[in-house]
């Protein structure tokens, strides 16, 4: 089928259809976590739905390049070594692997490149260089370079605002009272403590702003215009106005991203996630209760720019909605295996199996099912076309009327739709053929108990207990019990 494919971009506030700048080829940068806690589930939120839409454009052919860089120098990873008592660069590490370990879990294994900021700081004193050069920079005396917003006339496009509406965008690196304009940036931070993080520079040491390593990081890979560019919608100001501005200041070349992609906000219970407020949660707490599929399906059953607010309701529905899908895919892994058992002939119980409407069914479900996500990465829409098709089909499966063919052909379907979101544990879909496995077990158990031959029947009741099942004898003949 043709792919018309159309998303959400910040930058023109419409649906764009998807152009990439070179054939089939897509660079995207995606803004990593600053390491200096545990990742919590609001990243989850961004990496997951990015993970998901890089494997759904790779199914359909396109060349993605996923760089994400990792913040490991920051105010907020000095500030907590500090009352750690432990070397910066030892925190941001352990935080780092905690991150890369939470996100292999959740399976997301899309990304071609993790980039931490401190391998490029050649590539971001460089940058600062030029800015200073063509005066879009500006030093203060023992503080640091800062950028003029005021002198970057298209400042504010991406966030529709203006230079005197950006000072409510200032993290801590950038106050200071002597900047020209409330919304400036700090590019270049000079040292100001002995066991601070610095870098020699040619303007003196010290240790790059947060939005210079993005420009950097990303030049190096794509050059000075790239495809697309994602994060978290709290990052659209002033982080992601700050590398516009800053790159297409250095570059002259307009715009510095074709579609700028923001994730909607995570709330927990209607409220924002804080530690104040107690709601904060790490995705290592949330995995002690649910599955990463579980999770997976949490992070993209709404629209992907919606807000999305986790409740314990919403994670009841998500569990019933998941044992719906792997219920289903049990019955038809049954009936998808019947033809390799050669015990019944194909006539005899399956006669009117394969003449029903569910080859065009499952035709229109697939159009469907990727015409949504098509446009604009519709999971809900998609998803909807899913439990239809479960529900259609589930009525001919009551009625034993799907041949082992038509069983096959969903079966795929469902594997195709889980490259993507991987939201089934398939292995729950097989308990039927694990089942069968053991039964067999079972069969030739008792034939050798019959056979009086105690040894070969231990050696099987061993095998039954390593697949999780204890074989009680009764008068009625052999149990099994789940270990
Ligand atoms: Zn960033």
């Amino acid at each position: 089928m043709k792919h018309n494919l159309k998303i959400y971009n910040t930058l023109t506030g419409k649906k764009d259809l998807l152009k990439p700048m070179h054939g089939k080829n897509i660079n995207l940068f995606v803004c990593g976590v600053t390491v200096f806690d545990f990742p919590h589930i609001g990243h989850a939120r961004t990496y997951v739905f990015f993970d998901s839409y890089v494997k759904y454009l790779r199914s359909l052919g396109f060349k993605v390049f996923y760089l994400q860089n990792i913040t490991n120098i920051d105010d907020k990873i000095i500030q907590r070594a500090r009352e750690k008592r432990v070397p910066p660069k030892d925190l941001a590490l352990a935080f780092e692997k905690e991150y890369l370990n939470a996100m292999k879990i959740l399976k997301v294994n899309s990304v071609s490149k993790y980039a931490r900021a401190t391998n490029y700081i050649k590539e971001i004193i460089n940058q600062v260089q030029i800015l200073e050069k063509k005066g879009f920079a500006y030093l203060i005396e023992n503080d640091g370079y800062y950028f003029n917003i005021a002198k970057f006339k298209n400042y504010g496009k991406l966030a529709n605002r203006t230079v005197s509406e950006a000072e409510d965008g200032v993290s801590r690196i950038d106050y200071s009272g002597k900047k020209i304009n409330r919304g400036d940036f700090c590019l270049w931070k000079f040292k100001q403590e002995e066991n601070e993080p610095s870098w020699k520079s040619p303007f003196g040491q010290g240790r790059p702003g947060w939005h210079i390593e993005d420009t950097a990081i990303s030049e190096k890979f794509f050059g000075a215009q790239y495809d697309m560019h994602g994060g978290g919608r709290d990052l659209i100001f002033p982080h992601h106005e700050a590398e516009v501005s800053q790159m297409e200041a250095i570059s002259g070349k307009r715009p510095l991203v074709k579609y700028w992609l923001h994730t909607g906000f995570l709330t927990i219970g209607g409220q924002k996630m804080s530690k104040s407020l107690g709601n904060f949660t790490t995705i290592s707490d949330f995995l002690r209760r649910y599955t990463p599929e579980q999770l997976r399906f949490l992070m993209v059953k709404n629209l992907w720019h919606s807000p999305l607010d986790y409740t314990e309701s919403i994670m009841v529905e998500i569990k019933i909605s998941l044992e719906k899908i792997e219920e289903f895919l049990r019955k038809i892994t049954e009936i998808k295996s019947q033809k390799l058992k050669v015990k019944k002939p194909a006539h005899s119980s399956t006669g009117v199996a394969g003449k029903n409407n569910l080859d065009k069914l499952l035709k229109n479900s697939e159009i469907n099912f990727y015409k949504h996500l098509d446009e604009d990465f519709n999971t809900p829409k998609a998803f909807a076309v899913m439990f239809d098709l479960i529900k259609s089909t589930n009525k001919l499966l009551e009625k034993n009327q799907i041949s082992s063919k038509q069983a096959e052909k969903i079966y795929k379907f469902f594997e195709t739709i889980n490259k993507v979101f991987d939201i089934i544990d398939f292995k729950k879909t097989k308990k039927q053929s694990i089942a069968s496995d053991i039964k067999e077990l079972l069969e030739l158990r008792e034939k050798y108990r019959k056979e009086q031959n105690w040894q070969a029947s231990d050696e099987i009741r061993i095998k039954i207990a390593q697949q999780g099942y204890i074989v009680k004898d009764t008068p009625s003949g052999p149990l099994l019990e789940k270990i």
